[in-house]
């Protein structure tokens, strides 16, 4: 049976692409996630593409193509000011290294490459009129809320053991379950996600945990015992255990860092950065984060808190809270308090390092500068000095333990 769904604003501006890659004499089709979401009526991420053109059909048609994975046959299309990823229909070759397959070969129709596709619920196409081809029956798989493999599980999960651990990530952002032989199968092959890089691991846990539905997700992730294949938590087994009943989607990796070593401050959050091979910005947002939380807990929350916490981190830094303590800050009171404050940053301070260097001509430079002025802006931010030069240099002078 052929459905047909209305398409809604994202697609309908996204069919230009479509009608031009036709007017080539080429097929072209809304492939994958984006089809499945629209199923759902679930927020779009990215619309992609698939066609029988090849990438350099593409890069004649558009005007703005970035060549990102040529050799799988993806190029990204700018169009009126919108990313949208194109690939070319293809069949993957074996996967001897089990990260890319060693060949792809560049085909004229849509069947194949939708069977090449990780579960039923992903391997969805639709054409610019909206009629979607359904070749697995992703389409009941969706409508009964069930992540199940294209063909058979052992085999594709062999070929490349992330997907395992996609099936976890979908079960914690759409709420499904997973089929009993799906799982079957993901047991199976699970020790041979050890093999796949830790980069491509990351990024797929990172969406777990950012998942509306990660008790699901947590749940699967526990009952497979995926979590002994994985960094920290094949040592650790019990980590996991410690979340709190009433756990969150955390959106960001260094929140999620943030709340395990709060949770078992032993593992430090070096290691996790480490060993999950994350950038330096996911282990300084881990890095902030802890420290906020260990304020959090002796001071609860005040304007020293606020001061050294980025705006950026507010949204998850709450979500940390509730979990951690079952206490509600709002961002909205967070934001009350940054307006308040007398000083936004070091910056914003009345008085310098060289001018309390002046201050006291006698004494060497040293760590006594940075004291002072640390003093000085703890004092400010609790309001028991105006942030005013002749104010701040009048309470050095007198205050000697400043000078130690
Ligand atoms: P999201 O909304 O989170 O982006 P998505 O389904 O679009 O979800 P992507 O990781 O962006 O997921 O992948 C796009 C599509 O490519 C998938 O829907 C699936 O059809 C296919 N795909 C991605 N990774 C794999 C894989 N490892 N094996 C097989 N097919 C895959
Ligand atoms: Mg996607």
């Amino acid at each position: 049976m052929v459905i047909t769904v209305l398409l809604t604003k994202p697609f309908i501006e996204a069919k230009e692409l479509l009608n031009q890659i036709e007017s080539h004499a080429h097929d072209a089709y809304f492939v994958g996630g984006c089809v499945r979401d629209l199923l759902l009526k679930r927020e779009i991420g990215d619309i992609d593409i698939a066609t029988s053109a090849p990438p350099s059909v593409i890069q004649q048609i558009f005007d703005k193509v970035i060549p990102v994975g040529l050799e799988h046959g993806t190029v990204i299309v700018r169009y009126r000011h919108q990313s949208y990823e194109v690939t070319t229909f293809r069949v993957d070759g074996s996967y001897s290294d089990q990260r890319h397959p060693d060949t792809v070969e560049f085909i004229q129709t849509i069947d194949q490459d939708l069977k090449r596709r990780d579960f039923t619920i992903n391997a969805l196409a639709m054409d610019k009129q909206g009629n979607v081809i359904d070749l697995f029956d992703g389409v009941s798989d969706i409508e009964n809320k069930i992540i199940k493999t294209v063909g058979n599980g052992y085999d594709r999960f062999k070929e490349d053991p992330l997907r395992i651990i996609r099936a976890l990530r979908f079960s914690s952002q759409l709420g499904f379950s997973i089929s009993p032989n799906t799982i079957k199968d993901m047991k199976k092959v699970k020790s041979e996600i050890e093999n796949i890089a830790v980069e491509r691991i990351n990024n797929e846990i990172s969406k777990l945990f950012a998942g509306d539905y990660i008790e699901i997700g947590l749940k699967y992730l526990t009952n497979t015992k995926v979590y002994q294949h994985l960094p920290i938590m094949n040592e650790y087994p019990n980590i996991i255990g410690l979340l709190p009943k009433n756990m969150r989607a955390v959106q960001s990796f260094g929140g999620v860092i943030a709340l395990f070593h709060y949770l078992y401050p032993t593992i430090s959050i070096k290691e996790w950065a480490d060993e999950w091979k994350c950038s330096n910005k996911v282990k300084n947002d881990a890095l902030i984060l802890n420290e906020a939380l260990l304020h959090f807990k002796i001071s609860g929350l005040n304007r020293k808190l606020v001061y050294l916490l980025p705006t950026e981190y507010y949204q998850v830094f709450s979500k940390l809270v509730n979990i951690l303590f079952k206490q509600i800050v709002s961002i909205d009171e967070m934001e009350d308090i940054h307006s308040s404050l007398p000083i936004k940053s070091k910056k914003d301070m009345a008085i310098t390092g060289d001018e309390v260097r002046e201050l006291f001509p006698q004494l060497k430079s040293g760590p006594w500068i940075r004291n002072t002025l640390n003093a000085v802006e703890h004092e400010v931010l609790s309001g028991n000095l105006k942030n005013n030069k002749m104010v701040l240099k009048d309470w050095i002078k007198w205050n000697p333990h400043v000078t130690d």
